[in-house]
Parts: C-alpha cells; sequence; structure tokens
C-alpha cells in the first residue's frame, strides 16, 4: 500500500557491545527512593509501586544536547538505572525477573516539576510535565550477562561539576525485579522496552548551558547538556 508519508525512524539505542537496541515504550517508575519521596512531599511507605509513560521519542542518546522544553519555569534532572528488556512476558514473577532483562544503563528522566505538580494537585495526568520531547537521555546499554545483576552500587548526578544527587541503587523501595513483576501486571513488556527505575534524592532546575553527568557504577556514564529554549 502506499503510504501518505514516511513512517519515522525507528528509535535505536546503543550498547557496549556495538549492537542496536530498537526501543520500545518508556515505563517510569515515580518516588522509588524513600529520600526523594520525601523531598516531593510524599510519605515513603511500601504502597504499591506506581509508574507513567513516555513515547519512545523522548529518548536521546547520551553525548549530546537536550532542548530545554517550552512551557515550563522548572525544568528538573532526575538520574535513574534503566533497565532495558530483552524478553517479552506478561505476569512475570519476581524470581524470573532478570531472565528478561537485556541490560542496564545510566538515564535521566528530565521533568517539567511545574507541570507535573500543578497536574498532580489536581488529580491531572501527568503527561505534560513527563512525557516531553528530549526527555529520556540514555547512556550506552551494557548487557547483563557482563555486569551482573545490579542490585547495588552508587549513582550520583552532577551538575556543571559539581554534585546534586548521590544515593545507592540498593537505596530502591522496590527492586528492580519487583518493578518488573509490577509492570507486566499491566502490560504485556516486550523486547525494547525500557524501565526508568526512579530517582534519588536531590532534584533540582536546569537552565540552558547546563551540562549533567549521570553516573552508575559499572555503566558508562550519561552527559547531556541542556540546550537553548526550544520556543525562542
Ligand atoms: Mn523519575
Amino acid at each position: 500500500m502506499m503510504m501518505l508519508f514516511s513512517p519515522p525512524a525507528p528509535i535505536v539505542a546503543q550498547t557496549s557491545e556495538g549492537m542496536g537496541f530498537p526501543v520500545r515504550r518508556l515505563f517510569c517508575i515515580g518516588r522509588n527512593y524513600a529520600a526523594h519521596a520525601r523531598e516531593m512531599g510524599s510519605d515513603p511507605t511500601r504502597e504499591p509501586p506506581f509508574f507513567f509513560t513516555k513515547w519512545a521519542e523522548a529518548v536521546v542518546p547520551g553525548g549530546g544536547t537536550i532542548a530545554y522544553p517550552p512551557e515550563t519555569a522548572n525544568y528538573h534532572y532526575e538520574a535513574e538505572l534503566v533497565v532495558a528488556i530483552g524478553k517479552g512476558g506478561r505476569d512475570i514473577a519476581p524470581a524470573d525477573a532478570a531472565s528478561h532483562i537485556y541490560g542496564y544503563a545510566a538515564g535521566l528522566d528530565m521533568t517539567r516539576r511545574d507541570l507535573q505538580f500543578a497536574a498532580r494537585d489536581k488529580g491531572r495526568p501527568w503527561d505534560t510535565g513527563k512525557n516531553v520531547e528530549q526527555s529520556a537521555p540514555l547512556g550506552i546499554i551494557h548487557p547483563a550477562s557482563a555486569t551482573g545483576a545490579l542490585v547495588s552500587g552508587r549513582i550520583t548526578l552532577t551538575l556543571n561539576g559539581q554534585i546534586r544527587q548521590d544515593g545507592d541503587l540498593s537505596d530502591m523501595i522496590w527492586s528492580v525485579d519487583e518493578v518488573i513483576a509490577y509492570v507486566s501486571r499491566f502490560y504485556r513488556l516486550e523486547p525494547g522496552d525500557l524501565i526508568y527505575t526512579g530517582t534519588p534524592a536531590g532534584v533540582g532546575a536546569v537552565v540552558p548551558g547546563d551540562e549533567i553527568v549521570v553516573t552508575i557504577a559499572g555503566l558508562s556514564p550519561c552527559a547531556v547538556k541542556v540546550g537553548p529554549k526550544a520556543d525562542v
């Protein structure tokens, strides 16, 4: 059949073995570190986890420049461990979750905090606060076969060379395996899906010209520069 227009090019992340990882969907876990939940004004109990989604188009490779998006005056960084799903499944048991992981990367869940809070306070969807173009920078994906299961390890974010977030993966309220199990109750996970697993305390705003670097022990760093405002 003749196409009315060209389909978009697939979003492809890169692995440490030089392979392309076609990105399908992004699931992002909220408030998964107790200290961050507290700084967001929440009680960090083990309530069931929750998540929101982003389009694959939000992914941009680390190493480049991301736009400062329109309609915000409070664009925040959130350093996150990203889990890359390599094998699909529904209703995955936590004990089986590791077999569905292709690998791990350092990433960012950039957030229009002003819009997220306005939506939260009115009980409205978070889409405009979270599902933002170029808001999910992603470092190189390292296969789990090389790293082993990442259940602990330092995660940091530096802004213009200064440490702003400094946590440990072992501080997650819900483990990677539990998060995979939870998301797979609602959606059949597919190869190419990415799970952004939440951020430690210390989130804050960026301005054009800022340089952000996320490091996670055992993974390549994810570094991006914040470009000029997209609407000027
Ligand atoms: Mn987040």
